[in-house]
């Protein structure tokens, strides 16, 4: 049987050699330079800056952003940064994609709607390796409702002073930027901007969090305490935020759909390939008819996760993309990798539970995929709304 992490592009319309090409040269990146590390990037809970570096070296940062800020775009499409993102997960470490690919969520917003002096800026400083930046929504308050977030900007003179907190930030303690969701005018959805912050600046401080998974990440919460910063950091007209906060969603979703997919995809191929080697009562696992069906049930639900990532992903380069199908999207992968995880754990059996290997740590990914980027009940809501229900 063909590696599974390959085949199923095989057979699909949206790929061809060229995506191929990608995925050989993101795994020999990840088998050189990441999977030889993942369980020391673990234990000391951040990644190293060089890793950034790195990865900008080969190509993987830059990847589908401007050329003029140091990307390469030119002759990729939506398809091949999945085809990266899924290598990038092969290691079953979903902290090092996380950290690695924050500029993913925090620099989107930046080359949307920032100035152009910002953009020459920052874009090409991140897109190089040499820089970090995270994204600021979510507040001890609530990440959720994110139209009543409450820390404020306010303008004085040629600057803004910000006072607040955020909490669960990916890349938080090493992050030289953060793209920041503020309150610049009245309640609700039409006071919010985003703003650019220095993380230098004084009254910027951190806390660092631990977590259930996703150790190889830096998570914190950040404080801002009359924090200055200069009015031209203003990304996007003021108060008109929350529009590119929605936006930047979808991107973010079909993303954590992606990283789901593969994720349940890892979670079969341990389990078929344990349940061809171990044995009990005389046979091997897999002739178990009960075992047979647990694999055919997670291959099925991966399969029709995957074919409805790439059709959302087709309505988004065609301009047909609805809001409310990626967030039904992001449930259904998220759900695929959470029972394509518990699967795996039974037919690993104990060695499931002993920390060190992919599924064991997959495990304990679930609940953030499930949560992080909108939690279900959001997504359900966001998708009830949309479909008039
Ligand atoms: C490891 C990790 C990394 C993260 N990285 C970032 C980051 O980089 N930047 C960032 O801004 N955020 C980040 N987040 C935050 C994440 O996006 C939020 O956790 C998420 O949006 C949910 O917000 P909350 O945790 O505050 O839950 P809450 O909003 O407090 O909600 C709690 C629970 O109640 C449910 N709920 C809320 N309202 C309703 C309702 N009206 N009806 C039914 N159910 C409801 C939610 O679904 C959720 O399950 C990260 C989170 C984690 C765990």
């Amino acid at each position: 049987m063909a590696h599974l992490f390959d085949e199923w592009r095989t057979r699909s319309p949206h790929y061809d050699e060229t995506h191929e090409a990608v995925c050989d040269s993101v795994r020999a990146f990840v088998t050189r330079e990441v999977l030889p590390h993942v369980d020391a990037w673990e234990r000391a809970g951040q990644l190293p800056r060089e890793l950034h570096a790195k990865a900008a070296q080969a190509g993987i940062l830059g990847f589908g952003y401007p050329e003029e800020f140091g990307g390469t775009s030119e002759g990729f499409n939506i398809f091949h940064s999945f085809v990266q993102s899924e290598e990038l997960c092969r290691p079953g470490a979903g902290g090092i994609v996380a950290s690695l690919m924050t500029h993913g969520i925090g620099l989107p917003p930046i080359l949307a709607a920032g100035s152009d002096a910002m953009k020459k800026a920052i874009a090409p400083a991140v897109l190089a390796g040499g820089k970090i930046i995270a994204l600021g929504i979510t507040e001890p308050s609530g990440g959720s409702d994110v139209a009543n977030l409450r820390t404020k900007a306010e303008r004085k003179g040629a600057s803004y002073i910000v006072n607040g907190q955020k909490t669960f930030i990916t890349s938080g303690m090493r992050a030289d930027y953060i793209t920041l969701a503020v309150r610049t005018g009245g309640p609700g959805i039409g006071g919010v901007s985003l703003l650019l912050v220095d993380m230098t600046s004084p009254g910027v401080s951190r806390t660092a969090l631990e977590k259930m998974g996703w150790h190889a990440s830096d998570t914190a919460t950040i404080h801002f305490d009359d924090v200055e910063v200069p009015a031209e950091n203003l990304i996007g007209p003021e108060n008109a935020g929350f529009g590119a906060i929605m936006r930047n969603f979808n991107g973010e979703r079909i993303g954590m759909a992606q990283q789901a997919a593969a994720n349940a995809r890892l979670c079969f191929e341990d389990a078929l390939d344990w349940a061809r080697e171990r044995s009990t009562f005389g046979k091997p696992l897999v002739a178990n008819q009960v075992i047979r069906h647990k694999l055919a049930d997670m291959l099925r639900r991966i399969q029709a996760t995957q074919a409805w990532i790439d059709h959302c992903a087709w309505t988004l380069v065609n301009g047909k993309a609805a809001p409310g199908e990626f967030a039904l999207l992001k449930v259904q992968a998220t759900q695929t990798m959470e029972f394509c995880a518990r699967e795996a754990c039974q037919i690993l059996g104990g060695a499931s539970f002993i920390r060190g290997s992919r599924v064991e740590r997959i495990y304990r990914e679930v609940r953030v995929m499930a949560i992080g980027g909108g939690s279900e009940e959001i997504m359900f809501d966001l998708a009830s709304r949309q479909y008039g229900f």
